[in-house]
């Protein structure tokens, strides 16, 4: 079946879909986009996700290019069309298409809107511990990674690396010697505090310095009704290989419970108690949006 597009205003197969060549996403990376996550036909968390777009537009000052309603209305059909119950809706917002110049365009251009559903294969059972090795690299990205920017080319570096070396992810670490977050992922891990003996899930804050993940809300919003203890604290490399157990999370592979980093293995290197917990009671929020 050819896949549809929606392309600022149409919606059109993909293989007669375009965007000018002075579109400002093509030529300076100009723009934001969203990954919103589809399980059995339901769109999981969505409003968080059309926030979290408003938001990157205002940091950016990029004009919204339809209503919220609107936005939502199109992702709907581009899935319908495409006929994607279990996948992904890509939605990429630019400034729009204007003569090459840095500064924003002198003549007002409309932004450019394009909206794509995929396919991915949902697990049958979301609770099932798919585990993934993980390596680290520098965070080498801009000072604004909270900003979900179409320029991802350390992203991308990151990732080809991983590839490159047998694993599914690259953590990136900072300056400070802190794990940041995974190429397109939020990194967690899991231990006892050694004072208290309680059970700690600890992810970067969500600050400038990444990007505040909506699998990574969604637990944040749980964490009561589960009893976790989550503290946002950046780790440190040492502290996540003496972790008991590690995660990530996105919406494109939800929660991900981590075997090894630099092929050193975490706790018993299987899926452990807590993110096994963590991986029900996602399940279930899931669930409760009608995705199954
Ligand atoms: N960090 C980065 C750098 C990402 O690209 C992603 C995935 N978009 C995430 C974290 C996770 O965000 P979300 O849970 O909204 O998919």
């Amino acid at each position: 079946m050819p896949r549809t597009a929606y392309v600022n205003g149409r919606y059109i197969p993909h293989a007669h879909a375009q965007v000018g060549i002075e579109d400002r996403g093509y030529q300076f990376a100009d723009g934001i986009y969203e990954v919103v996550p589809v399980i059995a036909g339901a769109f999981i968390d969505e409003d968080w996700h059309w926030d979290r777009l408003d938001r990157g537009l205002a940091e950016l000052r990029i004009d919204r290019p339809v209503n919220r309603k609107a936005l939502s209305l199109i992702g709907r059909r581009v899935a319908g069309l495409n006929r994607v119950r279990d996948g992904l809706v890509y939605v990429q917002v630019t400034r729009g298409e204007a003569p090459r110049d840095h500064k924003f365009p002198t003549k007002p251009v409309p932004p450019a809107l394009v909206v794509t559903a995929r396919h991915l294969p949902v697990p049958k059972d979301l609770s099932e511990a798919r585990m993934i090795d993980v390596i680290t690299g520098p965070d080498e990205r801009w000072a604004r990674p909270d900003i979900k920017s179409i320029s991802l080319l350390p992203n991308v570096l990151a990732k080809q690396a991983a590839a490159e070396a047998g694993a599914y992810e690259t953590w990136m670490i900072n300056a400070q010697g802190e794990v940041t977050e995974g190429s397109s992922a939020n990194a967690w891990m899991v231990s006892r505090d050694a004072n208290s003996g309680r059970v700690v899930l600890r992810t970067h804050p969500a600050d400038r310095h990444v990007l505040n993940g909506i699998v990574r809300t969604a637990l944040v919003a749980l964490a009561g009704q589960h009893q976790w203890q989550i503290e946002e604290r950046a780790f440190t490399l040492d502290e996540l290989l003496a972790a008991d157990e590690a995660f990530q999370t996105s919406s494109g592979n939800m929660i991900r419970p981590v075997r090894s980093v630099d092929s050193q293995v975490i706790g018993k290197g299987e899926p452990g108690p807590v993110v096994q917990e963590i991986l029900d009671g996602f399940a279930a929020h899931v669930a409760a949006h009608g995705g199954v």
